[in-house]
């Protein structure tokens, strides 16, 4: 802005400057033409009295060098020239000096030479005989003036050039200080000049939106910032080159990765799996990709997408999820699939060979009880274990299985400790109850089944002659029941995967059960609200406890 108004004031200066110095010139060319014409006229007039005092002689007479005096009869020839031979001159008639002389008795005319460089002021008067006296002086145009002037033009121009100059520099720095010194953000602050008053409003005014749409957008940036952080998946943004752009703390922990040492890092740093890079790779190369990343038992679900400007690929968006419960799931549900197919086919062969042996009449009449005792007990069983595959299908889908009510857990207990009593019986094993009365809310058909399977485990991995003791108590934290037992015990390695669908610790030594037992025990412990906690010695005996909460659900 400061070179603009010096530039300005510069070039209005120097315009001022001209016009003045051609205006001068031209005034003062015309004073001087106007005085020279005044003295010609003065001239001619005493030149013209002389010549009708004495006749043509006092042309001869001594007159000024630097005037040119003509005479010239009534119709313009030429009797005299102080210049020239007259006699060599044209007819000087229609002269317009002359012509104005001899009809109005005195005539005046400026005319320039070709060049331009010379002007000629021409003063007639006519005299008592008609004849006519002219007299001229030449001298430069105005334009011959100032080129003879030139040099000390010249150096006035450049004097004035400068000064010009050093008054612009001055005038524009001091109309721009006060504008660069004004404070937009001080809304009290004056306005150096009044006229921009208007314009510093609105500039105030944006200044003020400005602000506002800023604030707005830190408090969006700041939302969008939180909630990547609280988001549970990975999210990371990655330019063409790979680097790092925007991520949140999850793909840290997601990718085991350590936070990038420096801006812009490439995202390789962060993971360099085979997978991984794949993702990068086609999403930087235009096209969506997905894969699993697996970690020891974690799995890592990768989506990289590609991110277009201008139909150009400027850089992916990466999505990190943790999928192990998803996959670990998957693989329950697969492994339990083939565990109930293989459970069934056992039973479901077994039947099917004895009753083909009845049917190809191969069995004795006196055997016949045997064989149909077989396919009974495996008849049992696999209706055992379609009814427990049923329950823990119910348990997972979330219960149907009865209502939420007051139970008494001692009394349940007595319940099914009568109704394995004959089992006991059968496996030498004494049963007692202890403790007192703990009523919980909850479903009684659930509590009975798990009541159940703790205590008919206790007697079928019992010893001969060895004993079962529940304890229901109702404690300050909630109701406790204790199923403990004097029998093989469970080993250490064991006891974690006991809770599993179909795991049994040896399946020579089973009970014949389904394995579905302590699975449905957790399940329905869970749907409860109950916690399972099991301690077993080897060769000693195992304790179940089961805690319940002390509000029902
Ligand atoms: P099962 O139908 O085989 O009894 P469970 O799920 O009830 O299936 O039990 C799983 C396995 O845990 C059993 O096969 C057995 O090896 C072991 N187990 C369960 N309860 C006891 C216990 N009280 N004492 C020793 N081992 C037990």
């Amino acid at each position: 802005m400061t070179k603009r108004i010096f530039r300005s004031i510069l070039g209005v200066s120097l315009v001022v400057l001209l016009a003045s110095l051609v205006l001068i010139v031209g005034v003062l060319h015309g004073y001087f033409q106007d005085r020279v014409a005044h003295e010609l006229e003065n001239l001619t007039e005493y030149i013209a009295h002389g010549v009708e005092e004495t006749g043509a002689d006092y042309l001869t007479e001594d007159l000024p060098d630097s005037y040119r005096v003509t005479w010239v009869d009534q119709d313009g020839m030429v009797l005299f020239d102080s210049q020239e031979d007259p006699a060599e001159l044209e007819n000087h008639a229609d002269r317009e000096e002359i012509r104005e002389a001899l009809t109005g008795g005195s005539g005046e005319a400026v005319r320039y030479s070709d060049t331009l460089s010379q002007e000629t002021i021409y003063a007639a008067r006519r005299l008592e005989d008609g004849s006519v006296v002219r007299v001229s002086n030449s001298q430069y145009s105005v334009w011959m003036l100032v080129l003879q002037a030139l040099q000390p033009v010249a150096l006035m121009m450049v004097l004035a050039f400068v000064l010009a100059m050093v008054l612009a520099s001055r005038v524009s720095r001091q109309l721009v200080e006060p504008i660069n010194a004004i404070d937009l953000n001080d809304g009290e602050a004056a306005e150096p000049y009044e006229e921009l008053a208007p314009l510093f409003a609105k500039l105030r005014g944006q200044q003020r939106q400005i602000r506002r749409q800023m604030l707005d957008l830190k408090r969006r940036q700041e939302e969008f910032e939180a909630l990547m952080e609280n988001m549970s998946e990975g999210f990371l943004v990655i330019d063409q080159e790979t680097r790092v752009l925007s991520y949140n703390s999850a793909v840290l922990r997601l990718l085991y990765a350590q936070p990038p040492a420096e801006e812009g890092e490439s995202v390789y740093a962060l993971n360099r799996e085979t997978g991984f890079r794949r993702c990068v790779e086609e999403a930087l190369s235009g096209r969506r990709w997905e894969q699993l990343l697996e970690q020891d038992d974690d799995c890592r679900q990768i989506i990289a997408s590609p991110v277009e400007q201008d139909g150009q690929v400027a850089g992916a968006v990466i999505v990190i999820l943790d999928v192990t419960e998803k996959e670990q799931r998957e693989r329950l549900r697969r492994e339990f699939t083939a565990n109930v197919s293989h459970e069934l086919k056992t039973p479901l062969t077994s039947i099917l060979g004895t009753a083909e042996i009845l049917r190809n009449g191969l069995v004795k009449p006196e055997d016949i009880p045997h064989f149909a005792g077989n396919i009974h007990r495996e008849t049992e069983r696999l209706i055992g274990l379609v009814n427990d595959i049923i329950k823990l299908s119910r348990l997972d889908e979330g219960g149907g299985m009865g209502q939420w009510e007051p139970i008494d857990l001692h009394a349940l207990a007595g319940a099914v400790l009568d109704q394995l009593a004959p089992a006991a019986q059968r496996k030498q094993v004494t049963t007692q109850l202890r403790g007192g009365t703990a009523v919980i809310q909850g479903v009684p058909q659930i509590a009975e089944e798990i009541l159940y399977n703790l205590c008919d485990n206790a007697i079928a991995y019992n010893r001969e002659g060895g004993s079962v003791t529940v304890t229901v108590e109702d404690l300050p934290a909630g109701a406790r029941v204790t199923v403990t037992d004097t029998g093989i015990g469970i080993p250490r390695e064991a006891q974690s995967r006991v809770f599993e669908r179909f795991y049994r610790v040896d399946k020579s030594h089973s009970s014949g059960g389904t394995g579905l037992g302590l699975s449905i025990v957790k399940h329905g412990a869970a749907y409860l609200g109950a916690r399972v906690e099991l301690r077993s010695e080897p060769g000693h005996g195992s304790t179940f406890t089961l805690t319940f909460p002390k509000e029902g659900k």
